[in-house]
């Protein structure tokens, strides 16, 4: 057991931890995320940042690692400038033959969709959210194995739910050199390439990186619809200082550890400019909230307590809305 855990941690990140994107108003951000797509709201917090901006934070019941999109609502932002350097779909894995009832259901609710489509042997049900994020749902080929806890407080099934996040798509001026740093540094196996993508990935745990390399294109900016970054999982502190040293090693410029209280982070970017994190599995969501409680209140880190009227007054007020 011990050799393993050891080999696990010199293999590199074990697969996606979550995905943050930027959005527009909070409100239509929950609506999609919790009511349509009928993912649970598991933390509601504020950018610590930023914290007259809310960081809001879908995943499956109970916040598994891997399960998780998060947005910052920063609606008086411009939409992103697409290009090179930026991560622009997010995958969310959704159970074999459920396709045809995510695609009604999105019907319903006016959801622009394309046409579904193969990509690497999975079907997949492309389409863009309120704020124009490109989403992706995927029927995989094989399964990643993954914790997943339905919910209850949805409207949608529990044969049907979203299971976690399946991967995402970034532009690369030069895939090159994110190949070299993904494989050797981070430990990416490259699962193949197809149409233009190389798709990067790990046995045995959820989280795809689809490499598109647009060199003759433009640098991209950070705006309304566009992640903002991608944070891959690390088993605990010494596994993310382990991993912390070698983004370092390898000439680039990892944060110190931050706090987050759900999970501790390192950022740096990799080669092509796209933002990456390291996070801890835990300790979790349910440190500071009572489980069967989460995303109920809003919740601050202990130094942004004092301020916590002020905030309240400046945040746009959110309600959960039943959608059918
Ligand atoms: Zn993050």
């Amino acid at each position: 057991m011990a050799a393993q855990y050891y080999l696990t941690h010199m293999d590199g990140v074990n697969g996606l931890h979550h995905i943050t994107a930027i959005a527009g108003p909070a409100q239509e951000n929950l609506d999609f995320y919790a009511g349509v797509l009928g993912m649970r709201l598991v933390k509601k917090s504020v950018n610590q940042d930023d914290p007259g901006t809310y960081h809001l934070f879908y995943a499956d019941a109970e916040g598994h690692p891997g399960s998780d999109l998060t947005f910052f609502p920063w609606a008086e932002m411009a939409p992103p400038r697409i290009g090179y350097g930026l991560a622009l779909e997010a995958a969310l894995e959704v159970p074999a033959g459920s396709l045809d009832f995510w695609g009604s259901r999105l019907q319903k609710y006016g959801v622009p969709l394309g046409a579904v489509e193969q990509r690497f042997g999975d079907r997949v049900l492309p389409l863009v959210d309120p704020h124009g994020l490109k989403v992706a749902l995927v029927e995989p080929r094989v399964t990643p194995q993954r914790a997943f806890t339905p919910w209850d407080g949805g409207s949608v099934p529990h044969e049907r739910q979203v299971r976690g996040l399946y991967g995402a798509q970034v532009w690369e001026h030069e895939a090159e050199m994110t190949e070299t740093f993904v494989t050797d540094v981070l430990g990416f196996e490259r699962l193949g390439e197809e149409n233009g993508v190389i798709r990067y990935g790990f046995e045995g745990s959820a989280g795809v990186l689809d490499v598109r390399e647009t060199p003759e294109g433009r640098r991209g900016a950070w705006g309304v619809g566009c992640i903002h970054h991608l944070a891959w999982r690390v088993d605990d502190e010494e596994h993310q200082h382990e991993m912390r040293s070698r983004v370092e090693a390898s000439g680039h410029h990892p944060t110190p550890v931050i706090d987050r209280f759900w999970f501790k982070s390192v950022y740096f970017k990799e080669p092509g400019g796209v933002l990456f994190e390291l996070a801890t599995d835990g300790p979790g969501f349910a440190v500071d909230e009572d489980a069967a409680h989460l995303g109920e209140t809003l919740v601050l880190p202990p130094w942004l307590e004092p301020a916590r009227p002020r905030i309240e007054e400046v945040l746009p007020p959110l309600k959960l809305h039943q959608v059918a």
